[in-house]
């Protein structure tokens, strides 16, 4: 008889947006006497950069003749040089040096944040910050990686508190027990907050110390308009020694529905006498047939100077939505955080109402869905959490609504 992973069975099933989604139509069916304002979505909205379109369209074109048709790709780990070199270019602007076999392509940094726990014994001690994008702790949960679930929290997990206190950015861990495998979000999902060079330092350090290894996710760099705010951990010095970089081009470039992202190990990251870079080749190479043709040139014209600026264009209407959510929530006597270098907004629940409350109130009396701050983990309680991502004219009526209803 086949043994099923019974990790599985200890996964509390995706509760949070399934909910949302429950309460949501519950409320739909009761004839809400205003349009529904979605604010809790995490998905983008407006359309890929003409750049990319043209950059689709030829490359299709070339798949239709069989002088430029192309098969599987049999460039170094499944991405074409022509990515890898443009991903390179992007580092360097930023005076980071990172060879080109460092670089694997991906269909999304969700798929590498989740799977790179194949290259790591089952024995790791794993860290999150708290609250957390919940796929580093399920695919842990997975692996067996994360112990059992007790209504709250996983019991082999470390969580790291991020609160207004820190700055939601974490402390090292004060237990005896040291983490082998730190995740760390900046800009993060969901708080908003972005790390400085100082603050990752520390963690660089600590990690390089314990051989710990950082597994660093900025999917939301391209958000960052604060000087000094590093967008990639390669910024900070001794990085290259602990950490692994996770970038995506779905918030950066409008590629949640395209697929493209990249992964990026340096040489110099070796653990347990292994190369890791090594390793996620091997694995990649096993697992994975690569990124179609047709989005890696998609991916490709986001890094041209006209897909730069195209690509800003959607980022500057996204921050602005986040700085008219921040301004009238403030206005409205609440307390935001976010928005600034990223496109989340958290704001505390007003008179230490629970995140289940104050959603529920915000929907029906604003008719705005946003996201409970509970579902991010335990010190997300106490916090919704809004998205800029929506049309700009709904945003601003969803936050007058919300004004409203404290007036
Ligand atoms: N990492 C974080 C923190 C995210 O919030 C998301 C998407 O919401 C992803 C990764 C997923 O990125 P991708 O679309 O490249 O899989």
């Amino acid at each position: 008889m086949v043994k099923i992973n019974e990790n599985f069975l200890k996964l509390p099933g995706g509760y949070l947006f399934p909910e949302i989604g429950r309460r949501v139509r519950a409320f739909s069916a009761e004839n809400p006497p205003m349009p529904i304002i979605r604010l809790g979505i995490g998905d983008v909205t407006q359309p890929l950069a003409p750049v990319v379109i043209s950059a689709m369209e030829k490359a299709v074109e070339e798949m239709s003749r069989k002088e430029t048709f192309r098969g599987y790709c049999e460039e170094t780990c499944c991405a074409y040089d022509f990515l890898r070199y443009a991903i390179q270019g992007s580092y360097k602007a930023r005076g980071v040096d990172i060879a080109d076999d460092e670089i694997f392509v991906s269909d999304g940094a969700k798929t590498d944040c989740g799977s790179i726990g194949d290259i790591f014994g089952v024995d790791n001690v794993v860290a999150v910050c708290d609250p957390v994008y919940p796929v580093y702790v399920d695919t842990n949960a997975m692996a067996g990686r994360a112990g059992d679930y007790d209504g709250e929290r996983w019991t082999n997990l470390i969580y790291l508190p991020c609160t207004a206190d820190n700055g939601f950015f974490p402390a090292l861990p004060e237990g005896e027990k040291v983490p082998d495998l730190i995740y760390i979000c900046s800009p993060n999902n969901p708080t908003g907050a972005a790390a400085t060079k100082e603050q990752l330092k520390i963690w660089v350090d600590y990690a390089n110390k314990h051989g710990s290894v950082i597994l660093y996710d900025s999917a939301y760099e391209a958000f960052i308009t604060q000087p000094g705010i590093p967008h990639s951990i390669f910024e900070v010095e001794g990085a290259k020694t602990c950490a692994i970089e996770f970038r995506s081009f779905s918030k950066t470039a409008g590629f949640t529905g395209v697929r493209c992202a990249y992964t990026v190990i340096p040489k110099e990251l070796e653990r347990g006498g292994a190369s890791l870079n090594a390793l996620w080749s091997r694995r990649q190479g096993t697992k994975f047939n690569g990124v179609s043709y047709v989005v890696q040139r998609a991916a490709e014209a986001v890094f041209t100077p006209e897909g730069q600026a195209q690509t800003q264009k959607a980022i500057a209407y996204y921050l602005n939505n986040a700085q008219v959510i921040k301004k009238g929530l403030s206005a409205a006597g609440l307390t935001v955080y976010g928005g600034e270098n990223a496109p989340y907004i958290w704001a505390r629940t007003p008179d230490g109402m629970g995140s289940w409350e104050f959603f529920d109130l915000l929907l029906k009396k604003a008719c705005v869905v946003t996201t409970p701050g509970a579902g991010f983990g335990p010190s997300g309680e106490g916090y919704v959490r809004l998205t800029a991502f929506g049309d700009a004219d709904a945003t601003k009526t969803a936050v007058e609504r919300v004004c409203n209803m404290f007036q």
